[in-house]
């Protein structure tokens, strides 16, 4: 089995690309079970600091390395809390902070205006200087509610409805969700890339 290394210590993450990759023919290692740190994501675009977090990881392990950047990109605030999605609030990865934040900014902002998504870009470097990254990018619609619903999950799950459903993802059940949301298209969309390309 060809062993890959994940460019992500988030843990919420880190069991999705588990389920999501269960039975992809790779084993997949996290990065800081090598002793790899965070990559530095001075990118501008979620596409640049994948490659960042990537090449980071592929340079201090040897090994191929898969890294996805993903954030909330809320329509009417310009696409914000975007790049800056886990530390919207100021401390990285304070959810409830991020969330209380989020809702506050949009108070009193109609459902209409209320749209929002979720972007998840891929990157598999078959080592650090790669040229020819494979990328895959899924976007998950939907809107931001008036308030919080359900606990599963991380991030900003209790606030989003996704277009089509009635629960927030918070309120999904593992399964659909990684079936419907941002990462689980990129990832179909890579695996399908590998198989095109012999890789897998
Ligand atoms: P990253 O680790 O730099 O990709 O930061 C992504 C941030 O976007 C996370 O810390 C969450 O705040 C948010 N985010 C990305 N994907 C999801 C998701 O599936 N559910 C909830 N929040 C998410």
């Amino acid at each position: 089995m060809q062993r890959i290394v994940l460019a992500s210590s988030n843990p919420g993450k880190l069991k999705e690309f588990g389920a999501l990759l269960a039975d992809s023919g790779f084993e997949v290692v996290p990065q800081t079970r090598l002793g790899v740190d965070d990559a530095e994501e001075t990118g501008l675009t979620f596409v640049e600091n994948a490659l960042l977090k990537a090449r980071h990881a592929a340079r201090a392990t040897g090994l191929p390395a898969l890294a996805d950047d993903s954030g909330l990109c809320v329509d009417h605030l310009g696409g914000a809390p975007g790049l800056y999605s886990a530390r919207y609030s100021g401390g990285h990865g304070d959810a409830a902070a991020n969330n209380a934040k989020l809702l506050r900014a949009l108070d009193g902002v109609p459902d209409a205006q209320r749209s929002a998504f979720f972007i998840g870009v891929l990157v598999l470097l078959r080592h650090a200087e790669d040229p020819a990254p494979l990328i895959a990018e899924g976007r998950w619609h939907g809107r931001i509610l008036a308030e919080g619903r359900g606990s599963g999950g991380f991030g900003y799950n209790p606030v989003f409805l996704p277009d089509g459903y009635t629960q927030s993802v918070a309120e999904m059940d593992d399964a659909l969700k990684n079936r419907l949301s941002h990462r689980g298209q990129a990832l179909a969309l890579l695996r399908q890339r590998l198989h095109e390309l012999h890789w897998q």
